[in-house]
């Protein structure tokens, strides 16, 4: 679905991701985990087209294309969807009416016919259901004065509601209480079809425990030094990333 080569890329004058490799497959859950400040937030950042990353060298292939032509907007009407680390609170922009907007932006770049005021309305305060979250939320201001929960949950509604292909979810799961990650969880789980590519960064086995990656590649100094199957996170957290046996 998406194959990342050899992706080197900066922030400022420092040099983060120093040759990054990393296929992801239709239908699969992948999941980065890798010491702070590795370069993970970095990598979502050059994937989806985030101007405070310069991509030097490398490639990222989706759809026949290599995305790191594309703006950012266009990434994303192609189907790749980016929950950041630390979602930005936006006052003044209501939250209902910037999704439907996003929405409909999908909706004609792909020549459907765009959900109205009303169908939409239906459709978020179902999905904000599902997620617990408080319908009043809804009409507030783009996370505006949302809590850590509140926020991570709003993504997950984005998420749902947009019906992305690729969706990248960058540590989702930090801070949530017992119930927000469940629902969250559960989001996640009801977004898997087959075909959907998903790549997930946690610190926490807990999460994995719910929505069963199917890869766990470990990203350390700037580049993927690890791949292996879920059991790879009991190694990891019995020897931690320093001791861990690296691939390359
Ligand atoms: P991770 O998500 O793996 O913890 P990041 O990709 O966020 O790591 O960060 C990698 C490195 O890039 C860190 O050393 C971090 O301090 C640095 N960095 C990230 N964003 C910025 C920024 N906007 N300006 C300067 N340095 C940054
Ligand atoms: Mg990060």
């Amino acid at each position: 679905m998406i194959k990342i080569n050899n992706i080197h890329a900066k922030i400022g004058d420092n040099s983060i991701l120093k040759g990054v490799d990393l296929a992801l497959e239709a239908g699969k859950v992948h999941v980065i985990m890798g010491p702070n400040g590795a370069g993970k937030s970095t990598l979502t950042k050059a994937i989806v087209g985030h101007y405070d990353v310069e991509v030097t060298d490398g490639q990222i292939m989706y759809k026949g294309k290599d995305i790191l032509q594309l703006p950012p907007e266009e990434r994303a009407l192609e189907g790749i969807f980016l929950s950041f680390q630390n979602p930005v609170e936006v006052p003044g922009v209501n939250n209902a009416y910037f999704l439907r907007m996003a929405l409909n932006a999908k909706e004609k770049y792909h020549e459907q016919k765009e959900t109205n005021a009303a169908e939409f309305l239906k459709l978020m305060r179902k999905n904000a259901e599902q997620l617990g979250m408080n319908t009043e939320m809804i009409g507030r201001g783009l996370n505006d004065g949302f809590s850590g929960g509140e926020k991570k949950r709003n993504e997950i509604l984005q998420m749902e509601i947009l019906q992305p292909d690729v969706i990248i979810l960058d540590e989702i799961d930090s801070g949530l209480d017992i119930d927000a990650l469940k629902a969250v969880s559960e989001g996640i789980n009801r977004m898997k079809d087959g075909k959907r590519t998903f790549l997930i960064i946690t610190h926490y086995r807990r999460i994995l425990d719910y929505i069963h990656p199917d890869y766990i590649h470990v990203l350390q100094d700037g580049k993927i030094v690890k791949t292996g199957g879920p059991e790879l996170v009991e190694v990891l957290e019995s020897q931690g990333y320093q001791t861990v046996q690296k691939d390359t």
